[in-house]
């Protein structure tokens, strides 16, 4: 173990590293009938909108739980009994979403390719034409178990073309890659608080446009799970249905404010973007090489081929990292052996340099042989050679 005891920075899907002034929000206890309390959820549920362009015909609805808790109750509010989900697969995400359709007892069919191909807007287009009984169609924006990228507004232009009802996961994209409500129709995108908007994880939240939740009252098979009675209970009362996660919503407040004052979407692309590259450039040194092709890569979480030797071990690995002060997380590929590193939360490029550091470290300790280690000792040879 190390003997720093330092917070580690974590490299992972979420939860994330977050500033300290989001820490420190958490030191306050809140009252769930206070109304100073009541106007900040207010105020997360308007940033929410802004961050989209949502705000002509859509409404933020929080949700208490992990980011699952709110796709589960966007899915079975909106989605009728009687109603047909097409999801569209390329990683776990995917895969969960569709269960969870199957679990409530609707129809779902799924559309999967590998997990290192997009799918497409032809896909949908054909799959549409051919079923006009699929009423929903479900898309993960960013895969989250490669990091790879659907094109979302491509898709839901095809949808709304057929006039059938789009349910986003946007859980690792939204706050760094642009969503605009008014160029890109959908009628329910769901994000958490512990993803780019860089909160402690514990509340998710809806986007969903008003006129489809307005109609969606009784779908629900779930009664926590209702976003319909959420939405409603808040619209008229100002306060959460049951009881709220109050520090987090705080936080994520707090975390909110930050985002703004960074720039917005745009900044917070900008400095993953930074991190992102400052990661390949450091992969690229170790010889180690990500697993998607770069043109359907996001800046989000990257998925890298393990080294090619013996001596390697993802748990031993691991350990080694994060004695160093780094948290990586496990790949989840069946066909390859990988490993996988955010780009995501409140770090920039310094942080992300000294994690390639780290885990160059690591790897040498292993005793595994990288590229870098080559070129170094060639070119030291070089010079003993020439001396
Ligand atoms: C993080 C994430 C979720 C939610 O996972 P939870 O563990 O429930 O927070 C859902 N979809 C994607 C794409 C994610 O990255």
């Amino acid at each position: 173990m190390s003997l720093v005891s330092r917070d580690p920075i974590l490299l992972t899907p979420g939860p994330l590293t977050t500033s300290l002034s989001t820490k420190t929000a958490m030191l306050r206890d809140w009252g769930s009938w206070d109304a100073s309390f009541n106007a900040i959820t207010a105020e997360v549920r308007k940033q929410l909108l802004d961050i989209a362009n949502a705000h002509e015909n859509h409404v933020c609805v929080p949700m208490q739980g992990s980011g699952t808790f709110s796709i589960e109750a966007a899915v079975n509010t909106l989605l009728p009994r009687d109603g047909h989900m097409l999801v569209l697969i390329n990683g776990a995400y995917g895969k969960r979403m569709a269960k969870l359709v199957q679990m409530m007892g609707r129809k779902v069919s799924v559309f999967e390719t590998p997990e290192d191909i997009p799918t497409t807007a032809a896909d949908v287009e054909r799959l549409l034409s051919g079923d006009r009984s699929i009423t929903h169609v479900g898309l993960i924006h960013c895969e989250t178990s490669t990091g790879i990228l659907n094109p979302l507004a491509e898709i839901a232009d095809i949808v709304a073309r057929h006039r059938r009802s789009l349910i986003i996961d946007a859980m690792s994209s939204f706050g760094a890659l642009a969503v605009d409500a008014a160029k890109v129709p959908f009628d329910a995108l769901i994000a958490a608080s512990g993803k780019c908007i860089e909160g402690p994880p514990g509340m998710g939240f809806v986007l969903v446009r008003k006129s489809v939740l307005e109609k969606a009252a009784g779908n629900s098979t779930s009664l926590s799970l209702d976003l319909y009675d959420q939405w409603s209970y808040m619209e008229k009362t100002t306060q959460w249905r049951f009881t709220p996660p109050t520090h987090i919503v705080a936080a994520f407040h707090q975390a909110l404010m930050q985002f703004v004052a960074e720039g917005g979407q745009p900044a917070r692309l900008a400095r993953y973007q930074k991190n992102y590259e400052a990661l390949m450039t450091g992969m690229d040194e170790l010889g180690l090489k990500s697993f998607l092709d770069p043109k359907i890569q996001a800046p989000i979480i990257v998925t890298i081929h393990a080294p090619d030797s013996g001596n390697y071990e993802f748990k031993r690995f691991y350990n080694q990292v994060r004695d160093k002060g780094f948290v990586l997380y496990p790949g989840k590929l069946t066909q390859a052996e990988t490993f996988r590193v955010g780009c995501i939360g409140a770090i920039g490029a310094d942080e992300m340099r000294q994690a390639v550091h780290a885990i160059a470290d690591a790897l040498r300790e292993m005793g595994i042989t990288t590229k870098g280690t080559r070129e170094k000792r060639l070119a030291s040879e070089l010079a003993v050679n020439t001396a």
